[in-house]
């Protein structure tokens, strides 16, 4: 009896010391029932999101610690049309040459086409006369055109050809006399260019609660337009307030926001369902990169925008078998390839693709620029 109750006590004792081996090595055992802990580590460490895998006697091979890489990442087709007009603009014509505003939002891209002789303004006044300006990818208002001329600048165009589509829509929709509304970001220069094709008959609202406050003059003849750059799944509750509100209202026949953003953020999303952190190389001025950040949170996980390899914090990938990396569309890959080699310093091992959609956009360069047809300076 008493050998009886001594094994009893025994088992309960080894039974209450469950525990979980971390993971130093490839293979986990689990005895016992896991504590709370236990479970929280077995989730973060990508074994079964849902229940956390941690049953009694479950014994589990981790994966290697995996970085995982969305695919499509990175240059969309308009940032690779304007950065390689700038070079090819410098390569034919040499340096000193003027860009307005950054050519693409990113701070490495800016910085080394400076390096090269490009040098950016706001301002087209703070251009000489008569010289060769280039206009960003995010596009300009028929008023920036107008001062181009007056200053007698020669232009070459960098505007994404899908942000020019926006613009056309802009002034179709008021030649057949439409009031525009146009879904996007306060002071963007995107929309700015955007808004200034029709200033007179053009409104912004960046929320579904701007659109409760708006007010039109003619509810029955009203369009929208979108930014590119936006959130998919906030526009489309913007351009359903804006429908309930205005039943008439022409709406875009697939929102305007363009085909990279679009893809950039359904890789996003699938990375946030398969890890439980997220970095997002780009620059705090990139909408696109900002979005990214926003979509992979929105899915549950915890997510940080990152300029750089050097801005990765080892706590918050320590001890996770996955963390998923993107870059927004103005980001290039080198960026990416110098976070891949910091966190294989931090104990990652492995480093897979995670290609959500095929992309195979690319713009031909304007036509003046591709035969040399631009004329040297006067
Ligand atoms: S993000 Fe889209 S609209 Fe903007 S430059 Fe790239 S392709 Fe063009």
């Amino acid at each position: 009896m008493y050998a009886l109750s001594f094994a009893v006590t025994c088992l309960t004792l080894l039974a209450r010391n469950y525990q979980v081996r971390h993971p130093t090595r490839d293979t986990v055992a689990i005895f016992g029932k896991p504590k709370k802990g236990d479970r929280a580590w077995a989730q973060s460490s990508g074994l079964d999101p849902a229940t956390g895998a941690c049953q009694v006697g479950d014994r589990m091979t981790l994966p290697r610690r995996t970085v995982l890489l969305a695919k499509p990442r990175g240059f969309c087709a308009g940032v690779s049309y304007a950065i390689e007009i700038v070079r090819l603009v410098l390569e034919r014509y040499g340096p000193p040459i003027w860009v307005r505003h950054e050519i693409v939002h990113n701070r490495h891209v800016v910085d080394e086409l400076r390096a090269a002789g490009a040098r950016f303004v706001d301002d087209l006044a703070d251009v000489p006369e008569g010289a060769l300006v280039i206009f960003s990818a995010h596009g300009v208002s028929p008023a920036v055109r107008e001062q181009a001329k007056a200053r007698h600048l020669r232009v070459i165009d960098a505007t994404c050809p899908l942000v020019t589509k926006v613009h056309l829509q802009v002034l179709r929709y008021a030649r057949e006399g439409y009031e525009i509304v146009m879904v996007g970001h306060r002071g963007h220069v995107e929309v700015e260019g955007t808004m200034g094709h029709a200033p007179e008959r053009m409104y912004l609202v960046e929320s579904v609660e701007d659109v409760a406050k708006l007010a039109v003059r003619q509810p029955e003849r009203l369009a929208v337009v979108t930014q590119t750059t936006l959130s998919v799944d906030d526009t489309k509750e913007i351009l359903l307030a804006l429908q309930t509100r205005f039943p008439a209202i022409r709406l875009p026949a697939r929102e305007d926001i363009c085909y990279a953003t679009q893809n950039r953020q359904l890789a996003v999303k699938e990375l946030a369902r398969r890890a439980p952190v997220v970095l997002v190389l780009g620059s705090h001025t990139s909408s696109n990169a900002n979005r990214l950040v926003e979509v992979a949170r929105k899915e549950g996980t915890r997510a940080w925008l990152i300029e750089h390899a050097e801005d990765i914090v080892p706590q918050w990938v320590d001890g996770l078998a996955r963390v998923g990396l993107t870059a927004g569309a103005s980001t290039p890959e080198y960026l990416v390839r110098a976070a891949i080699d910091r966190l294989l310093e931090l104990g990652f091992q492995h480093v897979e693709d995670l290609e959500v959609v095929k992309e195979d956009v690319a713009f031909p360069l304007p036509r003046a620029l591709r035969q040399g047809a631009l004329a040297l300076r006067p």
